[in-house]
């Protein structure tokens, strides 16, 4: 979760929302990356979207099974579905997202009848760091 917040960080210097997102498997990293949305003019370059993408091309497979998905913020509609059509194993998320989340706000993407593969959930990773990163960016947005 570390590496997932430096990535946020990282966004927000690039004046990007501040998530990072790091895909790791059996302990190793495959892919780590930050919002990228406004750099690629493409409202699906989430930070979790991202890294699904490097990993699969990586690993030469539409498919992420012994992966586990580490990302600063709840992930939202798209990327929980990204999540689930990838077969991820696991996701640790950092700060809940009433307003964007789908995982245990909004749709609860993997509660639902029509989601196939549902991760095990595991929330609240440096919740209060993730979450000051996202505040202190959209404040300093508004000041502008
Ligand atoms: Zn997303």
């Amino acid at each position: 979760m570390d590496m997932a917040l430096e990535e946020a960080r990282l966004a927000a210097s690039r004046g990007e929302v501040p998530v990072g997102a790091v895909l790791v498997r059996q302990g190793e990293v495959l892919a780590r990356a930050g919002n990228r949305t406004l750099e690629l003019n493409d409202p699906t370059a989430h930070a979790e979207v991202l890294v699904i993408r490097m990993a699969c091309e990586a690993l030469a497979s539409q498919r992420l099974p012994e992966c586990d998905l580490y990302v600063t913020l709840e992930p939202c509609p798209m990327c929980a579905g990204a999540i689930s059509f990838a077969r991820i194993r696991r996701l640790y998320y950092g700060a809940g997202d009433e307003k964007g989340g789908a995982v245990d706000h909004g749709v609860r993407f993997y509660a639902s009848p029509t989601c196939h593969h549902a991760p095990e959930v595991y929330s609240g990773f440096a919740e209060a760091e993730a979450s000051q990163l996202l505040k202190d960016f959209f404040r300093s947005r508004r000041e502008e």
